[in-house]
Formats: structure tokens, C-alpha cells, sequence
């Protein structure tokens, strides 16, 4: 058995529309497409499947969808305050990301500036060594 057929099809997920407030069906398909023939699985009811344009029209005019769909911030209240966390997260991520880097960047230079100076000082102890030689 190949691994494809023993794999979870993907969870399908409504789209939040911002100007309405509301999540909204929206196909993973497109219409009139051969060959489109990816199985997704809905959580409005436990074993529910569709694959193919026709099929998805077919499932979210059900009425065990429709209820879904018009309950679908109460239903998955956990779910979309974790997507929201993880947003927030990597936006976190990214700023200490940028400023990891800033600081990486300036401690670079802080370390050059460093070496810069224990080689004067080096030169500074030689300078120092060889005035002592010539005025004793
Ligand atoms: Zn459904």
C-alpha cells in the first residue's frame, strides 16, 4: 500500500471575510477542472468527505454544513483564538528575529573595535619596551 492512500486527507477550512465579519465556504477547487480530484474532509460531521468542485458545492449546501458554517466562530472558538495566537507569535518571531540580528551586527563591529585596540595596545607595549631599551 502506497503511503498516499494511508494519509489524512487535509482538513477543510471556511475563509473569515473581513468586510462581513462572518467565515464563508470558499472551494479549494477550481471550477471545471480535470483532474481535481483531492479529497478534503469537513468537520461538520464526523467521516465527512468531498473531492472535486461539484462534489463540495453538493456538501456545503447540506444542511448539517450550512449550521456549521453559520456556528463556525462558537464551533471553533479554541481553533481560531490558537491561528490568532500563532499569528501574533510569529510577528514576536520576526521582530526579536530583526533584532537578533541588529545586535548580532553590532556586537561584529564591537568586536572588531576590540582587536583594533588590543593591536594598539600590543603596539603600545612594544613602542614602551623599545624607549626603555634606548633611554637605559
Ligand atoms: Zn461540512
Amino acid at each position: 500500500m502506497s503511503n498516499q492512500l494511508v494519509t489524512e486527507p487535509p482538513l477543510y477550512t471556511p475563509q473569515f471575510n473581513a468586510v462581513t465579519g462572518k467565515y464563508e465556504d470558499q472551494s479549494p477547487f477550481v471550477k471545471f477542472e480535470r483532474n481535481n480530484k483531492k479529497l478534503y474532509k469537513c468537520s461538520c460531521k464526523s467521516g465527512t468527505l468531498f473531492s472535486g468542485y461539484s462534489s463540495f458545492i453538493q456538501h456545503i449546501q447540506s444542511k448539517t454544513h450550512q449550521e456549521y458554517i453559520n456556528n463556525y466562530e462558537n464551533y471553533n472558538k479554541e481553533l481560531i483564538a490558537l491561528k490568532k495566537e500563532n499569528i501574533n507569535l510569529r510577528a514576536a518571531y520576526l521582530l526579536l528575529e530583526q533584532k537578533n540580528t541588529k545586535l548580532d551586527r553590532a556586537l561584529d563591529a564591537r568586536c572588531v573595535e576590540v582587536l583594533n585596540l588590543e593591536k594598539k595596545n600590543e603596539e603600545l607595549i612594544m613602542i614602551k619596551k623599545v624607549f626603555k631599551l634606548l633611554t637605559h
